[in-house]
């Protein structure tokens, strides 16, 4: 059976004021659906929400992973239910490699179908590892280094879709993936979610920028304007973003974004 996401009707306030106002949006694993919008419009808000982080207050509406509600999970339950959530501004653990980290990762989620699990044996770890970062073109000494500390923004997101390629999530979530990246970074990023994407993983890349989706081309497009998505279409609509801006949506939806 295939993973798929389903947002239906989501309201969401932070700190008492409603960000996102009935968001609806299916995502399915082997699909790339790209999600756009201007800024302040509530795109992060949904990413933290799906990924359940406290100050964000679902007020209504059903987030659904493969029958299950995931609302009702915490963290890291929702994390082994194979959702993943690459985050705009990723934090540094410092004292903790990439390397470790990941085992930590992996091994969570084993011990999770079976309690008695002694985790992934480390040869195993290694050999795993290793052909991920051959497969992103990363160099070995990055598994030996501090997560995110003093990481360069390329660096930063290559250590995200080195997450994405050992964990295997079922849906992944990238939000702003692209931003900071010089052209280069940009195009190894975008490369890796391309080795990655295929029947197995559905991802929803969240965007301001049309830029990232020159290098991975998605199923589908939608803008969101004032907590809504108002606008779903192909990669076309990416495209009409690029040449025209936001201002086309702005004001057909002047009402949605007030
Ligand atoms: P986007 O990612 O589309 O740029 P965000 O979801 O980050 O938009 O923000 C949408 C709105 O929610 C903004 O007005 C922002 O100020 C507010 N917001 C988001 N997160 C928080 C937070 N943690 N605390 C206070 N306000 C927030
Ligand atoms: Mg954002």
């Amino acid at each position: 059976m295939s993973a798929v996401l389903e947002i239906r009707n989501l309201h969401v306030s932070v700190e008492g004021k409603e960000i996102l106002k009935g968001v609806n949006l299916v995502v399915k694993q082997g699909e790339i659906h790209a999600l756009m919008g201007p800024n302040g419009t509530g795109k992060s808000t949904l990413s933290n929400t799906l990924m359940g982080h406290p100050h964000y207050v679902v007020t209504s509406g059903q987030v659904i992973m493969d029958g299950v509600d995931l609302l009702e999970l915490g963290v890291d339950e929702r994390s082994r239910m194979g959702l993943f959530l690459a985050f705009q501004y990723p934090v540094a653990i410092p004292g903790v490699t990439v390397a470790n980290f990941l085992r930590t990762a992996i091994n969570a989620r084993l011990r999770a179908v079976d309690p008695k699990s002694k985790g992934m044996p480390i040869p195993a770890f290694r050999k795993l590892l290793k052909e991920r970062m051959d497969t992103l073109q990363m160099s070995h000494d990055f598994a030996g280094r501090y997560l995110n500390e003093g990481f360069s923004g390329g660096e930063k997101k290559r250590a995200e879709i080195l997450q994405l390629a050992t964990l295997e999530p079922t849906i992944a979530i990238m939000d702003e993936t692209d931003s900071g990246l010089d052209i280069d970074a940009l195009r190894i990023v975008a490369d890796g979610i391309n080795k990655l994407v295929g029947p197995k993983l559905g991802v929803l890349i969240i965007t301001h920028y049309q830029r990232m989706l020159n290098y991975i081309k998605p199923d589908k497009v939608h803008i969101m304007m004032g907590g809504r998505i108002v606008e779903s279409g192909g990669p076309d609509l990416a495209l009409q973003l690029e040449a025209q801006g936001y201002e086309w949506v702005r004001e057909r939806y002047a009402e949605a974004a007030a």
